[in-house]
This record gives C-alpha cells, sequence and structure tokens, in this order.
C-alpha cells in the first residue's frame, strides 16, 4: 500500500515526487510518456517564455547558456532532476482508471484506499495525485478534412515543410511561434488568425508574446509570411484549404500541411468517475479543490498543474511544496493515531 500515488511526470508530478521523497513517503510516479512528455513535444529548438527561477525545482540549479532556457535545456534539467535524485518514476504506463477499494484495519475498522489500474498491472494507494496537465484532447476545428494526415494538432519542427505551402489556424502563442519557425525558415506560410487575436496584446489573456510578435511582423513586411484574418475555416483538401475572411469572403488558397493549434483540455473523465465535482474556469473546466491543500471534494484525491487553475510552470511546481508537507503531517497524524 503506497502513501501516494502520482499520475504523469511533469514539473507537478516531478516537483511531487521530489517533495515526497524528502518527506519520506512512500510513493511512485506514473507517466505514460517520457519524463517531462509535455515539454519533450515543444517545437524543437524552442526557447522557452519564462526565465529560469519560474522553471526550476531548487532556486539556481537551472543554467541555460543564455537568459532563458530552450526546450532542449529544460528537458535535459527535467531528466537529470529526476535521475540525480533517484525519484520513483515509471515511464511508459498509462493510468487508465481510478476506483475506490476498502481494506479491513482490524476486526471493525475499515481503510479506504485507492486501487490505480495501469495497462501494465495496477497499484493500491492511500492517495491519489492527478499531475496530468491539460494536452489530452487537443481542441479541433470540426471542418471537412481535418482527419487527412497533413493535418497536426501539435507542432514539432520546420524542415519538412521548407519551400512547402504551412497553414497555421490559432491566435495564441504556440500558433505565433509555428508561424514564426515556419516563416523564417522558408516555408509560404499563412497564419489564418481571429483579428481580436492578433490586436490582443494583453498577456494575461494568452496572446502572442511580444517577442513573437515582433518578429512576426518584419515578416510580414519582408512578405515571408502572409497574415489570414479568419472568419472561419470552411475545408480542408489535399492540396487546398477553402477559408472564410472575417468579411465573409470565401478564399481558397494552395496548401500541403496544416497546424491547428487552438489549444487543449486535459482529460477529467478519471476524476469524475471518482465523485470529484468540476466548474467552468477560465480556460474550460477544472476539478473543484481546496486552494490550501489541493485535495478535492473526494478525500485523498488532490490534484496540480496545469489542468486546475494555473497554467504555467512556476504553480505547478510550487502546488506540491504546500500539498505534500500537509498530506506527510496528516499520514502521520493517522499513524500516530493506530
Ligand atoms: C509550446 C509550449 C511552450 C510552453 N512554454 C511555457 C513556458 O515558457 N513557461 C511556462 O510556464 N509554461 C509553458 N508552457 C506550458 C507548460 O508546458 C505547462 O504549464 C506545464 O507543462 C504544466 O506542467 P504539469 O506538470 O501540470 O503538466 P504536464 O507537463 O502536461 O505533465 C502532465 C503529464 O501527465 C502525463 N499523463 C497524462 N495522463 C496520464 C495518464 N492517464 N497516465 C499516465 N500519465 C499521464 C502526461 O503524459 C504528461 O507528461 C508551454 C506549453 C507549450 C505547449
Amino acid at each position: 500500500m503506497l502513501d501516494l500515488l502520482i499520475i504523469g511526470a511533469g514539473p507537478a508530478g516531478i516537483s511531487a515526487a521530489y517533495e515526497a521523497k524528502k518527506a519520506g513517503l512512500d510513493y511512485v510516479v506514473i507517466e505514460k510518456g517520457l519524463i517531462g512528455n509535455t515539454i519533450y513535444n515543444y517545437p524543437v529548438g524552442l526557447t522557452v517564455f519564462s526565465t529560469t527561477n519560474e522553471l526550476e525545482f531548487i532556486e539556481g540549479d537551472l543554467k541555460p547558456a543564455r537568459e532563458k532556457p530552450t526546450r532542449e535545456e529544460l528537458l535535459s534539467y527535467y531528466v537529470r532532476f529526476v535521475l540525480d535524485n533517484e525519484l520513483n518514476v515509471r515511464t511508459e504506463v498509462t493510468v487508465l482508471g481510478v476506483g475506490r477499494v476498502e481494506f479491513a484495519k482490524s476486526d471493525v475498522c475499515k481503510e479506504i484506499a485507492y486501487r490505480v489500474v495501469t495497462d501494465k498491472g495496477f497499484f493500491d494507494a492511500k492517495n491519489v495525485l492527478f499531475a496530468i496537465g491539460a494536452m489530452d484532447h487537443p481542441r479541433k476545428l470540426n471542418v471537412p478534412g481535418e482527419d487527412l494526415p497533413k493535418v497536426h494538432d501539435h507542432f514539432r519542427e520546420t524542415y519538412p515543410w521548407v519551400k512547402k505551402h504551412a497553414m497555421i489556424v490559432g491566435g495564441g502563442n504556440s500558433a505565433g511561434e509555428a508561424a514564426l519557425f515556419l516563416a523564417q525558415e522558408g516555408a509560404e506560410t499563412t497564419l489564418a488568425i481571429f483579428r481580436s487575436d492578433w490586436e490582443n496584446n494583453d498577456p494575461k489573456q494568452g496572446c502572442i508574446k511580444y517577442w513573437v510578435k515582433q518578429p512576426l511582423e518584419e515578416e510580414l513586411k519582408e512578405h515571408c509570411l502572409k497574415l489570414f484574418f479568419l472568419g472561419k475555416v470552411i475545408e480542408i483538401r489535399e492540396r487546398e484549404v477553402e477559408l472564410e475572411s472575417e468579411s465573409g469572403e470565401r478564399v481558397v488558397i494552395p496548401n500541403d500541411v496544416v497546424f491547428v493549434l487552438i489549444g487543449s483540455d486535459a482529460d477529467l473523465t478519471m476524476l469524475k468517475d471518482l465523485g470529484v465535482a468540476t466548474e467552468q474556469g477560465k480556460y474550460g473546466e477544472v476539478p473543484i479543490y481546496d486552494p490550501e491543500t489541493f485535495e478535492t471534494n473526494i478525500s485523498g484525491i488532490y490534484v496540480a498543474g496545469h489542468f486546475t487553475n494555473h497554467r504555467h510552470i512556476k504553480p505547478a511546481i510550487d502546488a506540491p511544496k504546500v500539498l505534500i508537507p500537509k498530506l506527510a503531517e496528516k499520514l502521520n497524524g493517522k499513524k500516530a493515531e493506530a
């Protein structure tokens, strides 16, 4: 019987593992992909927008060559952190479901715990922390042709698309970065974006960051990038895309590849199956939890990271620093009672 099972080895899950080890808990992290899987899926060579103090587990630990780390430097730091601290992380194991189980503590007393079923067996744990991120369901345009193999829901790298017609649909920083990478490296690039997103300069509303927007504007001036103020996407076809402009005009653009970068949502099914209550947050549906303890309405079920009310790495790392010591206190209290 584990004290804690952590689902997900992103910044939140790694931070939780480190804190759990420090607190002497019996824990394991189950990760369906690789250590730092979301960061692994960032575009190759990307410089992240956060500064080191917002990304590291221990102050002064992350030492990039420039002011901000690249994807590779950040990923290497997270992987090294897990290895150097000998954190108990099992990769390429997917959690399929979590159910309640009762164990007889004595003739009269029963203990509630959780059975975590994975594709490679099951674990029993007194507590489960969901640190599952919000990348499971990339949002869709729901238009004809979206299932063609040339349509991608994340942008990996630019070189296959040099001298080809590339279209990015989206209005946030990921869409802006993909458009910039493609335009700078010689793809015939069109960014299809709502005018309100292009003109949005409020960093709190998830706009394209100014250090991405400025070079995008340079690319526009040099005619290496085209901007299309979108009404809606009508259809994606083998060799072209049909769009409707903001004024209702239909346009057909030659096309070899489409990147639909309009955000993604967490999969809350396992939490809901356990009876965890949810609400509509700023960016979509989120689990309801106590902001002091990160425990949900279901005792022993905790949440942290990107699919809660926090969107960035710093709060994902900070949450377990509060959550784990409180959980350890609770477990020690129970041990003392017994
Ligand atoms: C291109 C890009 C650039 C970004 N740049 C920045 C930045 O500069 N600064 C910043 O603060 N944020 C940035 N972000 C956002 C940042 O990546 C997230 O805030 C961060 O990853 C959240 O950490 P997390 O641990 O909550 O979730 P994640 O890092 O998403 O980790 C969740 C993990 O859970 C695993 N998982 C999910 N379901 C299961 C399951 N059923 N079984 C087992 N494992 C499971 C996933 O595989 C994943 O590894 C960026 C995002 C993108 C896409």
